[in-house]
């Protein structure tokens, strides 16, 4: 389940993916890095990702947890941002048999679960096709 204080908390990585940036060195981390993997910098400040990339692969979700159960079936991809960092998210808006790998896809936000006991409706980043 997720926590509504963390959601709160990260809600601009889940509505922006923002990430962040080396001063240094101009490496850029998603999720956010506090020291540069690349430099071994420290000072990183916060830095939106592209919305674009391409589907690496993917898998259907037929049987997943409780508070994804009403989107299933679904598609988790792993997903290559056009700044070469790789996240998974879901991909909507897709004939799940008819999906490729190496698609083309960007940004798009949408429900991500919902706490039908609190009645919280929580949204976040998942990727659609590119027309
Ligand atoms: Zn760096």
């Amino acid at each position: 389940m997720i926590n509504p204080i963390s959601y709160w908390r990260l809600k601009d990585r889940y509505f922006n993916l923002l990430g962040t940036k080396c001063t240094k060195c101009g490496a850029e981390w998603f999720p956010p890095a506090r020291v540069c993997r690349k430099c071994g910098c420290q000072d990183l400040v916060d830095h939106e990702m592209p919305h674009t990339g391409r589907l690496l692969a993917h898998t259907v979700l037929k049987e997943p947890s409780e508070e994804f159960r009403s989107s299933a079936p679904y598609v988790v991809g792993l997903i290559e941002l056009d700044n070469g960092q790789r996240l998974l998210a879901q991909v909507v808006d897709v004939d799940p048999t008819g999906l490729q790998d190496d698609t083309r896809v960007r940004l798009t936000i949408r429900k991500l679960a919902e706490d039908t006991k609190r009645g919280t409706i929580f949204y976040g980043y998942k990727f659609t096709p590119l027309p």
